[in-house]
């Protein structure tokens, strides 16, 4: 867990962690980032919807999905024909709105279902120069939530 005052770096490139946003490694190594979290939370909470579609947990069961290890408890013979590397991926395609939200989200999205919380139709990728938006699903009624940055104290 970590957050924007943290200066951790990228175990490759040096840059600290903080300008990625959440991410995980094949190997195990989960980097949560709790600005981008909060964000999400706070945003999809002012958009009218349950904000813990999008909390820490969501977001480390996703991040979890990166790695073999989390990938491991998934074993049907769709989940391993969709796994590369032992683990799931996000759709490729540098910082643009994918219309599909690909094999890691909709994995997480059956754990939202189960709970009664909006899905996530889409998956865009962390950029920090623009927080994007997120499209959620909830009951057949689709809406798109502007990211927003958001204080880290209510
Ligand atoms: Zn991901």
């Amino acid at each position: 867990m970590n957050n924007d005052r943290n200066n951790t770096p990228h175990p490759k490139t040096g840059v600290p962690l903080k300008n990625y946003g959440s991410q995980a490694y094949p190997e195990g190594q989960i980097y949560l980032d709790a600005k981008q979290i909060n964000n999400f939370q706070k945003s999809i909470d002012e958009a009218g919807l349950d904000g813990n579609t999008m909390n820490t947990g969501f977001v480390f069961l996703h991040e979890s999905l990166h790695t073999r290890f989390g990938a491991s408890f998934f074993n049907s013979m769709t989940d391993n024909k969709q796994k590369v590397g032992g683990r799931f991926r996000d759709p490729s395609g540098a910082f643009g709105k994918t219309y599909s939200a690909g094999n890691t989200v909709d994995r997480v999205n059956t754990f939202r279902r189960e709970l009664g919380l909006a899905e996530r139709t889409t998956y865009s990728p962390h950029n920090p120069n623009n927080l994007g938006s997120i499209i959620l699903s909830l009951n057949g009624t689709s809406k798109e939530v502007t990211i927003k940055n958001q204080p880290l104290n209510n």
